[in-house]
């Protein structure tokens, strides 16, 4: 399949790991920051093919592993509604909220449930069940914003007053940005998620690197994709310089996606943002508009949700003993953990990054358990 078996070729894999070896003089922090790179690197063993004083650090880009418990427990609380359909991708149904356990559990005690692999769904449903609620769950970074955007345009669009977001969307450099304010556990490189930089442009980056002293390199998935970054970004390490190196162009374009920043702009704003476990980062997510403020779930169901109306005051771990937000930092790597493959498995999970298809621990736990 062009332009996937040719970035999966064992002699460019081999070569990669070469030059990495050739040029590679200094410790060297890589962290790459989408879940999606770490389930890569993982079912590749890639960073087993590193020299041993190049890390690769597990980065914040697990869009459930980020989403507050509460916001769970909230959507939880709409879903158990009568004549309310909470609508959602897979990836969040088991996902532990702070105190009333998961989506897939209230589902199986009746809360009405339902799994999308589009928002679009949701607006289909909302058209043919008028008598019904219906909340989509819209969560995630830069690469489901546009498709939430739409939902809520298209639902202005139509009329369809039955419908409204939970909005927990988040942007990716203001946590890098965060990452890098402790200069005691920063990386001192990021590998940047190509899906991401696919709608935002790989320019921003560019600006990005400067402003945080580091080399960035824009990657896809495969595992030559991340064996180029990890190249480019070593190379200007090396060289000292902090900028950014486009290593998925077939991709990421200079000004990303025009269409999709389009109606971001139209129908979000940038907010302050809870992250679970890590507290609130000012500016770092995407809440609707004024203008789009009718089809905001948590004003719609505010009333319901009573025991904790801002996400921020709520207990955001899923359990005390999880060390979550230090496995989001790069802090702590998914196997020190203690409970990791004891008390946390993907079956009986402690905390998120146990649980997402691209959490972490769950990567760690299928591909590297033994
Ligand atoms: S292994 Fe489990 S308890 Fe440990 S950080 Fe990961 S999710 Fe939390």
């Amino acid at each position: 399949m062009r332009h996937l078996t040719e970035y999966s070729d064992p002699s460019a894999i081999r070569a990669l790991v070469a030059e990495i070896a050739r040029i590679s003089t200094r410790p060297a922090r890589i962290m790459e920051v989408c879940g999606g790179q770490t389930h890569a690197i993982m079912r590749h063993a890639l960073d087993t093919l590193l020299p041993a004083h190049v890390q690769l650090l597990h980065g914040p880009g697990c869009p459930v592993c980020v989403t507050p418990a509460a916001y769970l427990d909230h959507a939880i609380d709409i879903a158990s509604r009568p004549d309310t359909v909470v609508t959602t991708f897979g990836d969040l149904l088991r996902v532990p909220s702070a105190s009333r356990g998961d989506l897939f559990a209230a589902k199986a005690r009746g809360a009405d449930v339902r799994m999308v692999t589009s928002p679009l769904q949701a607006l289909e449903f909302a058209a043919k069940h008028p008598d019904k609620q219906i909340v989509h769950l819209a969560i995630g970074f830069e690469t489901t914003a546009p498709a939430n955007a739409m939902l809520a345009y298209m639902a202005n669009a139509r009329g369809l007053a039955n419908l409204s977001l939970l909005v927990s969307q988040f942007l990716v450099p203001p946590i890098l940005r965060a990452i890098c304010a402790d200069p005691s556990t920063a990386p001192d490189a990021f590998l940047a998620a190509g899906h991401v930089c696919a709608i935002t442009g790989s320019d921003p980056y560019q600006a990005l690197a400067r402003e945080l002293n580091r080399p960035i390199a824009i990657t896809g998935f495969e595992p030559a994709d991340i064996l180029l970054g990890v190249l480019d970004v070593l190379k200007l390490l090396e060289a000292g310089r902090a900028e950014m190196i486009n290593a998925y162009p077939r991709i990421v374009h200079p000004q990303g996606n025009p269409e999709a920043l389009r109606i971001l702009d139209t129908v979000f704003e940038v907010a302050d943002r809870e992250w679970r476990g890590l507290g609130t980062v000012p500016m770092s997510g995407l809440d609707l508009r004024p203008e789009y403020g009718e089809f905001d779930a948590a004003r719609r169901f505010s009333g319901i949700y009573s025991y904790c109306n801002n996400y921020s005051n709520c207990n955001n771990y899923t359990s005390s003993d999880c060390p979550a937000a230090d496995v989001l930092l790069g802090k702590l790597q998914p196997n020190d953990c203690p409970h990791f493959g004891t008390r946390c498995t993907p079956d009986s999970p402690l905390g998120a990054p146990m649980v997402s298809p691209e959490g972490a621990c769950a990567a760690f736990f299928l591909h590297r358990r033994r």
